[in-house]
């Protein structure tokens, strides 16, 4: 997953969590929002239905007190106790005893009546222009046949308020007069201070019509003395408003106040009593609290855990990052330069081929990388792969990438096809390394060679890298098809040739090799062909510069002196007089510390003299330590082997090899028997001369290899070569040609 996938995903989750977050908040919202006018509305029905109640109690209560008035006026009308003075006046005084009213009366239609006022005496000359003014009403309307309540007066026995009940007195069915007792209000304060108003949170007031207090329940909130609800802190000033419309018009309302940071809910109603309302007061908030408290704590709570998640989000997504950052640092990074890796490389070289045509990819590595990190150790190598990723960066172009795949190879993506311009480039960071790293001390140079592809891509770039591999002389090679074929092949050898050792593919084929003196046969050169399973053949060039390179050659060539010894015992065994057989034998083996040693095991085994076996090896090999080569040669003559120098003068083959190295047999490269128009004759005869004559007086024979013409033949022999091969004579056949052609006459 790249950073923008990363990025895009936590972003899409962060508007998930705010936008269900936001969701779930709102959601609570409602549902506090819907619990709390539930729990309003709920309030409003139940203030309304108690209020109700508490109206009717009281209602309840005059009607209660006014019953017992008219119950006592119906005995009057049975008796005769209102026209006898004396008999009312005890009446009243015995029946005042047992109520609880202030004061009792009787008045007289006509004249005048009795009133009693326990504590206050009676009086016998009582009428009705005695009473006050709102009793005197009541009275009046009694006295027309209703039962009625007067309105509220001052007393004037005491500093209370008093109403009067009072009811029709009948004399023969007409009024004779009306029977009254007053009363307080106090008659409801058991009903306004019971504890059980909206479940005893509340408290229920009695007003008159203007909105002063009849009765003030003793549960009161406000405590301080005011005589109407308008005064002190009971109403705000919105409230206030509302209630002053209510009283005016007789409506009932709903209203808020607050005092002392207490909230309290009221409702206001009026009576079917006097003009007077009720004034139920609820402390909702104080009630609500505690369900409020929890709501609020629990969407605080709420909130508070959506920020914390918000924030571990921030918090997590920063790690994330960061981790993420190391993570893609890792995947798409080479932990040793900081280069990219080849993830890297070819996830962008995909995207820039898409659109860009004219580009190449080179590949680039170190020669003998392995040696850099011996001669300086692991950190030192390391340190020269940092100083390469510094000299490619500093030489590409915008744009231009490159990448450190394993080791020490790299790969760059070079905008442009030209391949002299590309060329040039390359040269200029294999230049810089080189420059550089040629340390003062050890005089090691670190050579870079690389191979590129035209709008091709990193695995051709190193089919072209791997086709310059050995050779120190070129540093740069194009992709071509041809390359890619040869690579396929070498793939093919080397993942067969194992199969093929073991399936004896590998065939002895035999080429003579004559005596010049009297045109005799006199030996043989073993030389090998892969015969593939279809019959057809592999000739040595094909096979054994891959094998000396992967060193395979080691087991082939020892298998080749095996099939040599198996032809000599098969010769031997027939009763054929044998001949030498010449068998070549590449560096690596021939340096090997055991291999004499091998060679005596195979001779043994077949039984074979080990002086019929010849071992060519390639002057090449004179590079190496001479010493070293000599006591090779030396212990291998001590076992009865032979030693020759193949293709003498085909290289660097100086003439102190011929002194130093105590070979048995000197083998002239053909390329002195083939003439060039460059070729200066005369001088040429005159080398091989002095060459074959040295050779003569150290002991060595020499052979001419290539021997084509007969020409050839007279001219080597003419200088004193000792023998010839070449296709003069015989091509390599196979060993069952060799010995039915030559071998059979030997018997
Ligand atoms: P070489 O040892 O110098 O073998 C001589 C090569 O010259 C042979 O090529 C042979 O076919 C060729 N030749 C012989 N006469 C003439 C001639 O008159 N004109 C021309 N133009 N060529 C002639 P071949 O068989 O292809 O072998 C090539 C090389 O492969 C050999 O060169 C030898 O170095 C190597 N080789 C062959 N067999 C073996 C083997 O079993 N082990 C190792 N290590 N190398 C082998
Ligand atoms: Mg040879
Ligand atoms: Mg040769």
């Amino acid at each position: 997953m790249d950073e923008k996938k990363l990025r895009k995903q936590l972003v899409r989750m962060a508007v998930i969590i705010i936008c269900s977050s936001a969701v779930l908040c709102a959601v609570v919202i409602g549902v506090f929002a819907y619990i709390l006018r539930a729990s309003h509305e709920a309030d409003h029905t139940q203030m309304e239905t108690e209020t109700q109640e508490y109206e009717n109690r009281i209602l309840i209560q005059l009607d209660k007190n006014l019953q017992t008035l008219a119950t006592l006026s119906t005995s009057y009308e049975v008796s005769d106790v209102v026209e006898d003075p004396q008999k009312l006046e005890q009446s009243i005084v015995e029946t005042n005893k047992v109520t609880s009213f202030v004061s009792m009366a009787y008045i007289p239609r006509k004249g005048e009546g009795v009133l009693n006022t326990p504590g206050h005496g009676t009086r016998n000359d009582f009428s009705l222009n005695d009473c006050s003014e709102y009793a005197k009403e009541a009275i009046q309307r009694s006295l027309q046949g209703e039962n009625a309540i007067s309105k509220m007066f001052d007393s004037e026995v005491s500093d209370t308020k008093l109403f009067v009940y009072s009811v029709p007195v009948y004399q023969d069915g007409s009024i004779v007069g009306a029977l009254a007792a007053s009363d307080t209000l106090d008659i409801f304060k058991d009903i306004v201070n019971g504890n059980t108003v909206m479940g005893g949170r509340g408290y229920i007031h009695i007003l008159d019509a203007k909105g002063n207090f009849l009765v003030r329940s003793e549960n009161t909130l406000v405590k301080e003395s005011v005589t109407s609800i308008f005064d002190g802190p009971y109403l705000s000033e919105n409230a206030r408003s509302m209630a002053q419309n209510a009283f005016s018009n007789r409506e009932s309302m709903f209203g808020d106040f607050e005092y002392r940071g207490e909230k309290c809910h009221f409702y206001l109603e009026p009576m079917n009593f006097n003009g007077w309302y009720l004034f139920c007061a609820d402390r909702r908030w104080s009630a609500i609290l505690p369900f409020g408290n929890t709501i609020l704590l629990i969407g605080g709570a709420f909130i508070f855990i959506l920020l914390l998640s918000l924030v571990l989000l921030c918090i997590g997504y920063h790690k994330f990052r960061k981790s993420a950052a190391l993570l893609l640092q890792m995947a798409y990074f080479d932990s040793v330069t900081g280069a990219r890796n080849t993830v890297s490389f070819d996830r962008d070289f995909t995207e820039i081929s898409k659109t860009k045509k004219n580009y190449t990819i080179a590949a680039l590595n170190v020669h003998n990388f392995k040696g850099v990190n011996d001669l300086f150790g692991i950190a030192g190598g390391n340190r020269v792969l940092c100083y390469i990723k510094q000299v490619i960066e500093e030489n590409l172009k915008e744009g231009e990438i490159f990448c450190r795949a394993a080791a020490d190879m790299f790969y760059i993506l070079f905008f442009g096809t030209d391949k002299q311009a590309l060329t040039t480039r390359v040269e200029q960071i294999i230049t810089t390394v080189r420059e550089a790293t040629t340390h003062a001390d050890y005089s090691y140079e670190v050579s870079l060679y690389s191979g590129l592809a035209v709008q091709g891509d990193r695995e051709k770039a190193l089919v072209a890298l791997q086709s310059i591999q050995h050779t120190h002389r070129i540093n740069t090679a194009f992709y071509n098809a041809e390359l890619h074929e040869k690579l396929r092949k070498k793939n093919i050898i080397e993942s067969y040739m194992q199969t093929a050792l073991q399936n004896k593919e590998f065939k002895l084929f035999l080429q003579p090799k004559y005596s010049f003196k009297d045109d005799s046969l006199a030996s043989a050169e073993a030389l090998v062909r892969w015969q593939k399973p279809d019959g057809s053949y592999r000739y040595p060039d094909e096979f054994i510069p891959l094998f000396e390179e992967n060193g395979f050659c080691i087991k082939l060539d020892l298998y080749m002196v095996e099939r040599a010894c198996e032809q000599i015992r098969g010769w031997i065994d027939a009763g054929i007089k044998p001949i030498p057989i010449s068998v070549n034998q590449s560096k690596l083996l021939f340096l090997d510390r055991n291999y004499p040693a091998h060679l005596e095991e195979i001779v043994k085994r077949y039984n074979v003299h080990p002086s019929f076996i010849m071992l060519e090896i390639l002057e090449d090999l004179a590079a190496s330590d001479l010493g070293q080569i000599n006591a090779q040669i030396e212990t291998l003559h001590a076992k009865g082997f032979k030693v020759s120098m193949d293709d003498f003068g085909s290289g660097y083959s100086s003439l102190n090899m011929l002194y130093q190295l105590n070979i048995d047999e000197l083998k002239f490269d053909r390329g002195f028997l083939r003439q060039g128009p460059e070729t200066n004759h005369e001088r040429r005869q005159i080398i091989l001369e002095q060459i074959i004559q040295c050779a003569q007086k150290f002991g060595i024979s020499t052979v001419a290899e290539g021997v084509e013409t007969k020409q050839d033949r007279d001219n080597m022999a003419i200088l004193g070569c000792d023998y010839g091969q070449g296709y003069f004579y015989e091509r390599p056949i196979s060993a069952a040609q060799f010995s039915e052609k030559y071998m059979n006459g030997r018997r």
